[in-house]
């Protein structure tokens, strides 16, 4: 039996990079996956690609900054599965910019979209946990929630304001039974980091190389599962060495 077997998962950003090889994952260990992506061609064209596999899979177009798109994808979830036992609170952008030259807007983008999402996808998330008694959350953060960095201010400000709310949610219901942490990815090889990036994030790792999507997902998998327990409030750094540095 697989480790999730028949629960129900919520992945936001679900349809690229770490997202969805956490997809793969999931339902490889038995979950239903609901994928939310604001990109609609590649979230049917994997909804199908996970169902030719026999797999329980749904995508559902939102955008996680959309208080009313946010409360429409747990209505659907339920609708369809009947419940919600974990969320992995993904979807996220980035952009490398001097700060002397990032807009205001393009600072709020950016906050809107890696703290404000964040917390839209995790309220309605405990929402629906609260009334079922439990649940699991996994936020991706960043190692940029724990160490700086030039040239993106707004991520790095998002990212520690996700470390620093997964902490303050999970305080806040542990005792509800629902458990809340966050992943914090080093440099990994997905869509959200340029082509002409990689090489020299690579060298910057200790382990001169970025990390895979399907290394993310494995640590998902272990703060999303009864594997990771007694775990709340923390975040799992999986950075191949860089803030060991
Ligand atoms: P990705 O670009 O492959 O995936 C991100 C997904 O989020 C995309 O499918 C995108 O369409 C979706 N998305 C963006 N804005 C959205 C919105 N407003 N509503 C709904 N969906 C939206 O990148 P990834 O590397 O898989 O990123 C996943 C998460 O991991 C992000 O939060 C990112 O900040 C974080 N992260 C990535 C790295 C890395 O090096 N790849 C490092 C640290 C943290």
């Amino acid at each position: 039996m697989g480790k999730l077997q028949n629960q129900v998962a919520v992945i936001t950003g679900g349809v690229s990079g770490i997202g969805a090889a956490t997809a793969r994952l999931f339902v490889a260990e038995g979950a239903k996956v609901v994928l939310v992506d604001l990109n609609e061609e590649k979230g049917k064209a994997f909804e199908a690609e996970l169902k030719a596999l026999n797999a329980e899979a749904l995508f559902i177009k939102a955008n996680v900054t959309v208080e009313e798109e946010v409360i429409q994808i747990y209505k659907q979830t339920i609708a369809a599965y009947g419940k919600v036992d974990i969320v992995f609170n993904n979807a996220g952008i980035g952009r490398v910019q001097p700060t002397h030259e990032l807009e205001y807007s393009e600072w709020r983008n950016t906050v809107n979209v890696d703290l404000d999402g964040v917390f839209l996808v995790a309220r309605e998330a405990i929402r629906e946990m609260l009334k079922a008694g439990g649940g699991v959350i996994v936020n991706t953060a960043s190692m940029y929630g724990w160490v700086g960095s030039p040239g993106s201010a707004a991520y790095n400000a998002a990212k520690g304001g996700v470390v620093n709310l997964t902490r303050s949610l999970a305080l806040e219901y542990a005792e509800r039974n629902i458990r809340i942490n966050a992943l914090c990815p080093g440099f990994i090889d997905t869509p959200i980091i340029p082509e002409d990036y990689k090489q020299s994030l690579a060298a910057a790792t200790p382990m001169k190389r970025l990390g895979k999507a399907e290394e993310m997902a494995k640590a998902v998998l272990y703060l999303a599962s009864d594997d990771s327990s007694f775990m709340t409030g923390s975040s799992l750094i999986v950075d191949g060495g860089y803030t060991a540095q």
